[in-house]
């Protein structure tokens, strides 16, 4: 289920432009629009919910199918030399769209 105040969500439906790397049934992952790295992406499912403890089967194996993809999409797009996943969840950890997502950071050394 998608919903009608949340950015990724108009991202998932076209409804906003976006810079998109890939997609599937599943998941899109498209271009940090304020980038953190050379290279940073955001992985979402087409499945709109915030926190990985709403997670049900179909959601887990969702997210499964993310990690699974998420390797070859971060290669072909500048991350051959490794790369940084990150998953804010909540506040202190300032998450700031409430649609999870997979932070996908690289295409340099990054600092810790
Ligand atoms: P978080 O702090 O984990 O919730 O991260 C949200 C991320 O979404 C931030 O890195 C933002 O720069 C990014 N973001 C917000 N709006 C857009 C957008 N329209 N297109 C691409 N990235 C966005
Ligand atoms: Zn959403």
């Amino acid at each position: 289920m998608l919903n009608n105040d949340c950015v990724f969500c108009k991202i998932i439906r076209g409804e906003i432009p976006s810079s998109k790397v890939y997609e599937d049934d599943v998941m899109l992952v498209f271009k940090d629009i304020e980038p953190k790295a050379k290279v940073h992406l955001l992985a979402v499912p087409k499945d709109h919910f915030k926190l990985l403890s709403e997670a049900d089967d179909g959601r887990a194996a969702a997210l499964s199918h993310m990690l699974s993809v998420i390797p070859s999409v971060a290669a072909e797009n500048g991350c051959a030399g490794g790369y940084r996943l990150i998953i804010n969840q909540g506040d202190d950890a300032g998450q700031t769209v409430f649609h999870l997502h997979i932070h996908i950071l690289g295409g340099e050394q990054l600092p810790w």
